[in-house]
C-alpha cells in the first residue's frame, strides 16, 4: 500500500510537472508568434520605407535628369543628392548609377561605378526586366553575387518611350535610417497605451544578408526559446530577398502578452514533495519493521519465559509426587526432595520475581523503598540462600564481604541484583568453578562484585548485554535457557539506586560484573 501510494505521488507529480512543460510551451508558442508577427510587421515597413522614402525617389530624380538631359552623362550620386529636394535629402543610398539601352544593351554608368557591375548590368540587366512583364513605372531591387562580390540592385524601367533600363547599386548598411523609421512608426505587436512607447526595445530584431553578413540590428539579445529565425523566400520580399530575419521577445514582456506569465517550472517544489513522500515511506517502513521486531521479541520473550518455569515446575512436580506417591526409602532421601523442591521453588520465585520487576521497569513504576542497612549482612544471607542451587550445578561460592557495611538500599532490590548476577555466574560459568563474591567500601560507595570461572563477555559486548532482551549469540545457539532479562532488571535497579553496573574481565579469565551503589541517598525514586 505504501509503495502503491509513493508510486501515485510520483505520477501525480509528473503528471503536474508534464501539465506544467505543456503550458510552458504553449505560451512558449504563442510568444513565439508574436515574435513572427513582429518581425513581419518590421519587414512590411522596412520594405514601405525603402521603396517609397529611399528607391522611388532617387530613381525619380534620375529620370528626371534623363529627361533633362537625354542620353547625357549620368551624374555622380553625391551631385545628385546635393540638387534633390528636402524628401530625399538623408543620404542618398545609391552608390553608382547605370542606364542601358534595352534595345542596344549599351551601358552608361555614373562616374566611379565598379567595372564589373557596368559589364553585369550589360549583360543581365534587360533579362531581368523582360521577366518583369508589366516593368514600367515599378522598380525591383535583389542582391546578386557579381565578381564573388554580394552587391544589391534597385532597378526599373523608365517610362520614356527610349525604353531606357535605369538601375543604381545599394549597400543595405545603408538603408539603416529607413530602417529606424519603421521602427518609429509605431509598436510592432499590438499594445496599450502605457506601455506602447517602449514595446519595440523589448523586440529584439536582427537582419542578415545571405552572406552572412549583418544588415540590421535592434532591441536586446536574440533568444532562440521566444523567437523566430527565418530565410525570407518571398518573391515580393525585394532587397529583403534571402535574408535571414531574427526576432524575439523580451522575457520581460511575456506577462503583459500571455495570461498569467510564463509558468515557473515547478520541478524543485515536486522534487522535494516526492523526497517528503519518500522519507515518509522510508519511516513508515523502518516503524513497521521495528513493530515487527518487538512482535518477535514480545514471543520470544513469552516462550523463553515459559520454558525458563517449566523446568522448576516439573522438578517440584517430580519430587512432590514421589513424596507424596511415598516412593521415599530413606530419610535422607526424603530430606534431599524436600531440598530439590525448595530450591526450584526459589528459582521459581526468582524468575517470577525477575519478571514482575521487569514489566514495573518497562512501564517505569518501579519504586524503591530505600533505607539505611547494612549490605554485608544482606549479602552474607543472600550467597547462603542461593548455595543449594549453586551446588546443584557443582559450583563453590566463596563470599569476601567484610562484618558490616550500611548504605541506603531497598533491600528487596539489592538481593535481586545479586540473586540474578550469582543465578549467571552458575548458568554460563563451567561445572566445579568457583563463584567470588567480594564487597567493599569504595569512597562514598559500596562496591559488590561476582567473579566466575566462564567465557566472559566479549569487549565489544559488554554494553550491549545490560539491554533487555540483548543475548549472546553463542548462548542463544547452545539452546541455554534465559530470557535475556535478568542484567536488564540489574541495571534498572542499580541505576535507580543512583549507582553504576558494569562487566570486565575476572582475574579467572571469566567476566567479573560489578555494581556500585551510593552509600546514602536521600531521593527515592
Ligand atoms: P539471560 O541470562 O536470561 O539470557 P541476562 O540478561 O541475564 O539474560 O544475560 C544476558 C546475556 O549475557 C546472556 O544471555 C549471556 O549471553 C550473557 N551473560 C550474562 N551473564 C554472563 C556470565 N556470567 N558469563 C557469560 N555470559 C553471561
Amino acid at each position: 500500500m505504501l509503495a502503491g501510494a509513493l508510486v501515485l505521488t510520483a505520477l501525480l507529480a509528473w503528471q503536474a510537472e508534464d501539465a506544467a512543460l505543456s503550458h510552458r510551451r504553449a505560451a512558449e508558442g504563442v510568444l513565439r508568434d508574436y515574435a513572427g508577427l513582429a518581425g513581419h510587421e518590421f519587414l512590411r515597413r522596412a520594405r514601405n520605407q525603402t521603396d517609397y522614402y529611399a528607391f522611388y525617389p532617387i530613381i525619380y530624380m534620375l529620370s528626371a535628369h534623363e529627361r533633362g538631359s537625354p542620353g547625357g552623362t549620368l551624374p555622380d550620386p553625391e551631385v545628385l543628392a546635393r540638387s534633390a529636394r528636402a524628401a530625399a535629402r538623408d543620404r542618398l543610398p545609391a552608390r553608382s548609377f547605370y542606364r542601358v539601352d534595352l534595345a542596344s544593351k549599351r551601358v552608361v554608368s555614373s562616374p566611379g561605378a565598379p567595372p564589373d557591375l557596368v559589364l553585369w548590368a550589360g549583360e543581365h540587366l534587360p533579362g531581368l526586366l523582360a521577366e518583369r512583364a508589366s516593368g514600367e513605372g515599378e522598380i525591383a531591387a535583389a542582391s546578386f553575387a557579381i565578381a564573388g562580390k554580394p552587391r544589391t540592385i534597385v532597378y526599373g524601367v523608365s517610362p520614356d518611350p527610349a525604353r531606357l533600363a535605369l538601375a543604381f547599386e545599394v549597400d543595405p548598411l545603408d538603408l539603416t535610417p529607413w530602417f529606424r523609421k519603421a521602427l518609429a512608426v509605431g509598436p510592432l505587436i499590438p499594445s496599450s497605451e502605457k506601455d506602447g512607447k517602449d514595446r519595440n526595445t523589448l523586440v529584439s530584431l536582427g537582419l542578415e544578408d545571405a552572406w552572412g553578413r549583418e544588415i540590421f540590428r535592434s532591441g536586446g539579445a536574440f533568444d532562440p526559446a521566444f523567437g523566430i529565425s527565418e530565410t525570407i523566400t518571398d518573391p515580393a520580399a525585394g532587397v529583403f530577398r534571402g535574408m535571414t530575419l531574427r526576432a524575439s521577445i523580451a522575457r520581460s514582456l511575456a506577462p503583459r502578452l500571455v495570461i498569467g506569465g510564463l509558468p515557473r517550472s515547478r520541478l524543485p517544489l515536486l522534487l522535494a514533495t516526492f523526497a517528503v513522500a519518500s522519507g515518509l515511506l522510508a519511516s513508515a517502513i523502518l516503524l513497521f519493521r521495528r513493530e515487527r521486531a518487538l512482535a518477535d521479541l514480545r514471543s520470544d520473550f513469552v516462550s523463553s519465559v515459559s520454558h525458563e518455569l517449566r523446568t522448576p515446575l516439573a522438578q517440584i512436580r517430580l519430587f512432590a509426587e514421589t513424596l507424596l506417591l511415598d516412593r521415599i526409602r530413606t530419610p535422607q532421601e526424603r530430606r534431599r526432595s524436600l531440598e530439590i523442591i525448595d530450591q526450584e521453588a526459589r528459582r521459581l520465585a526468582q524468575l517470577v520475581e525477575n519478571t514482575l520487576q521487569f514489566s514495573l521497569a518497562e512501564r517505569g513504576t518501579i519504586t524503591l523503598d530505600l533505607e539505611t542497612r547494612d549490605v554485608a549482612g544482606l549479602a552474607r544471607q543472600t550467597v547462603e540462600s542461593f548455595l543449594p542451587l549453586a551446588a546443584a550445578r557443582q559450583a563453590r561460592v566463596t563470599a569476601e564481604v567484610p562484618e558490616e557495611l550500611f548504605a541506603t538500599i531497598d533491600e528487596g532490590a539489592v538481593r535481586q541484583v545479586l540473586l540474578n548476577l550469582l543465578d549467571n555466574a552458575v548458568k554460563y560459568g563451567p561445572a566445579g568453578q568457583e563463584i567470588l563474591v567480594r564487597l567493599a567500601r569504595e569512597s562514598d560507595a559500596v562496591r559488590l562484585s561476582v567473579e566466575d570461572e566462564g567465557p566472559g563477555i566479549p569487549e565489544g559486548d559488554r554494553e550491549r548485554v545490560w539491554r533487555k532482551f540483548v543475548r549472546l549469540d553463542r548462548d542463544r545457539e547452545a539452546q541455554q535457557g534465559g530470557a535475556g532479562i535478568g542484567l536488564a532488571v540489574v541495571s534498572e535497579l542499580v541505576a535507580l539506586h543512583g549507582g553504576r553496573a558494569f562487566v570486565e574481565e575476572g582475574a579467572r579469565g571469566g567476566s567479573r560484573f560489578v555494581v556500585t551503589l551510593p552509600l546514602a541517598r536521600g531521593v527515592v525514586v
